[in-house]
């Protein structure tokens, strides 16, 4: 018999780095369900060195449960491991890794059951659908989703496995990534006035998100659920200029909306808001641009605490009060491109993710094993 342990210490020698490849990891997952008989589906990207895969345990009808994860992982640079990160080692309880909590032991669980799904006779079917690219902004699931809405006979749930301690969440954040370009005029620095630093333009931007977060804080819709409970606005990298004395022409900030449900929209205002700044100056410099452009994006979830899918939750696990979580997964994609109720729900700590030293509770694994176990007899019926 495999155990859940084993698989995960064979996912986690793949270095599947979100800049790297993951074919040979999803060669290892197609492999190890064909064994059991299980037949899967790869959706390769436009370069063919990496795939997503789906799989369908049981008969192809409505009413299943899809089980999500990426298997993508972020990078260890610039990182300090006691062990090799790519080999799972445990130190007493813990199984330490990168992916080891996201979210390879969630793969790993589910890889599991659906071995033991192919042993037995299931009269609701279970889906799998794996992802790549999520750590880059959910960028793998989205062709996979399209062919999953065509095809995927209506699931009454679907559990995205990031971690959350076997919590279920039912809410998180969206987000918006973008970049606002801005375009000044450029000239001598002995003559500055006679141009427009661009940098000004991005300060101007800038003092504008604040401001805008500032409204937002103060009378925003609100969620206490979440740690910040509202919509946050965020500048994370500013560049621009070329030397001392000249006066830059360019200039460019990165930055991004964490939001709330309904929130999208700041996005439009925001692009008012550029336009109107570089408005501002162009009786005098007739090229000033602020521009912005959308780089990434992902809905939030918000999953109606009344859905039925939520009380079969809860027959799966005893997992208390649903929660909300602060990062962002691939599940407000899934209930919207699939309209179907999807929770996040997973072993290990998203506080053990994306560090060095990344490690998962063996007990988590167990927990995580147990609920699966429950599902497969539920789809038995
Ligand atoms: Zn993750």
């Amino acid at each position: 018999v495999t155990t859940t342990l084993e698989i995960l210490d064979g996912l986690i020698a793949f270095p599947s780095v979100s800049t790297a490849s993951n074919m040979a990891l999803i060669g290892f997952v197609s492999e190890f369900l064909a064994q059991r008989g299980i037949e899967s589906r790869l959706i390769p990207n436009e370069a063919g060195d990496k795939a997503s895969l789906i799989a369908t345990i049981g008969p192809s009808v409505e009413g299943g449960v899809l089980l999500s994860g990426h298997t993508d992982v972020v990078p260890i640079e610039g990182q300090v491991w006691t062990s090799n990160p790519f080999r799972l080692t445990a130190r007493g309880d813990r199984l330490f890794g990168r992916g080891a909590a996201d979210m390879k032991g969630f793969l790993a669980a589910t890889l599991n059951a659906a071995g033991r799904a192919a042993a037995r006779t299931l009269r609701k079917p279970l889906h799998l659908a794996f992802s790549y690219d999520e750590e880059i902004g959910c960028v793998g699931v989205r062709p996979m989703l399209e062919i999953l809405s065509r095809s995927l006979p209506k699931p009454r749930l679907c559990i995205v496995g990031e971690p959350t301690l076997m919590k279920v969440a039912i809410g998180h954040k969206g987000k918006i990534a973008a970049k606002a370009e801005c375009l000044g005029v450029e000239g001598h620095s002995a003559l500055a006035p006679k141009a427009l630093n661009a940098l000004h333009l991005a300060t101007d931007f800038i003092q504008l998100l604040r401001r805008r977060q500032a409204e937002i804080a103060a009378a925003g819709a609100r969620d206490d659920a979440y740690d910040i409970p509202y919509t946050t606005l965020h500048a994370g990298r500013m560049s621009g200029g070329v030397a001392l004395n000249i006066v830059p022409a360019q200039a460019e900030i990165l930055f991004e909306i964490r939001h709330m449900p309904g929130d999208e929209t700041l996005i439009d205002t925001l692009r008012r808001d550029a336009s109107a700044i570089a408005e501002g100056y162009r009786d005098v410099f007739s090229g000033a641009a602020v521009d912005i452009t959308i780089i990434n994006a992902y809905p939030g979830l918000e999953t109606d605490r009344a859905t039925e899918a939520l009380a079969f939750m809860e027959r799966l696990i005893d997992a208390g009060r649903p929660t909300k979580v602060a990062f962002g997964t691939e599940a407000g994609l899934f209930q919207s491109a699939l309209g179907v109720p999807t929770v996040v729900c997973g072993p290990g700590a998203m506080e053990q993710g994306h560090r060095p030293d990344e490690f998962i509770a063996a007990v988590e694994l167990d927990r995580c094993d147990r609920m699966l176990d429950v599902l497969l007899d539920e789809l038995a019926g």
